[in-house]
């Protein structure tokens, strides 16, 4: 039997919290439990917000709690060729095509065209792109690209579900315990032409996600609940890129008091804040309730 390959893959955009620790926990003890490796990889892909100080937090954070990781960590700054390389690969076959407008013109084209009740929302609840890009033809497409105008390479997700042999699924943990499994259906679709690149830079999280997962050799993700409905998207990049799918665990989250999912910017939840105010790294795993 293969070695089991976890990973924990955190965005250095802000302080890890107490739903980072418990991610990072399940991860390490996950892969303790079966004779796994656990990999920690940085995704740093989104340069506008990601800064040396809060990666230098993930090893700080994760020293602390007595949490090891295979080093040398993996970058993604470091692999923007490889993302590229892929994205190439779906150009070639014509499944992404060159998006030209912004997120808010988007917006604007769908109440222009008197929708915006109606209009679908993927399940973070943001409009799907509508489709009249798509159907521009290769010549306008050309005109505008020599042009200059800025765009985003998203992909044909009908186009590119057509194409499949069959329906999508993934397998997913029902516990940390690695028991039992179940299969969970795909729905790539709920997300519509999801953005896997801006004009030249191939740095969207979906295609790196995937990359990354498969070039490191990931058998084991295991992530948060607010993922679920991504894997959607993954599997079927995954498929259309010829790597294997790995097994899922989706954990649930770490709330705060009013049951909301605990964000980067709240200091009261923040590793760095609670270590500051005398907590010990037992506590956090009390807390977390590992
Ligand atoms: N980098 C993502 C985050 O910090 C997690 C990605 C993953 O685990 O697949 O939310």
């Amino acid at each position: 039997m293969t070695t089991p390959v976890f990973r924990f893959a955190p965005s250095p955009n802000g302080e890890l919290h107490l739903g980072h620790a418990l991610s990072a926990l399940l991860n390490r003890q996950m892969a303790d439990a079966v004779g796994g490796r656990m990999l920690l990889r940085i995704e740093d892909i989104d340069t506008t917000r990601c800064t040396p100080e809060f990666e230098a937090g993930i090893y700080r954070d994760l020293e602390w709690l007595g949490i090891d990781w295979e080093r040398p960590a993996r970058r993604q700054s470091e692999h923007f060729v490889d993302y590229a390389k892929l994205l190439d690969r779906l150009i070639a076959d014509d499944l992404v095509y060159p998006a030209f407008m912004s997120r808010s013109e988007a917006r604007a084209w769908i109440v222009e065209h008197g929708e915006s009740r109606d209009w679908p929302r993927d399940p973070d609840g943001a409009p799907l792109y509508p489709d009249a890009d798509k159907r521009l033809s290769k010549r306008e497409r050309r005109r505008r690209i020599a042009e200059g105008a800025p765009f985003a390479w998203r992909l044909d997700t009908e186009k590119a579900l057509a194409g499949l042999a069959g329906p999508l699924s993934w397998t997913e943990f029902s516990d940390p315990q690695l028991g039992s499994t179940r299969k969970v259906d795909a729905q790539p679709e709920l997300w519509g032409d999801v953005v896997l690149a801006r004009k030249d830079v191939a740095n969207s999280y979906h295609l790196a996600v995937v990359a990354d997962d498969a070039l490191q050799g990931v058998t084991h993700v295991v992530r948060g609940e607010d993922l679920f409905a991504a894997t959607g998207i993954h599997r079927l990049l995954q498929e259309l890129l010829g790597f294997p799918p790995p097994t899922y665990f989706h954990h649930w989250l770490v709330t705060d008091r009013e049951g909301r999912k605990l964000s980067k910017s709240e200091q009261a939840t923040g590793l760095n804040a609670l270590r500051a105010a005398g907590v010990t790294p037992e506590e956090i795993k009390e807390m977390v309730g590992r």
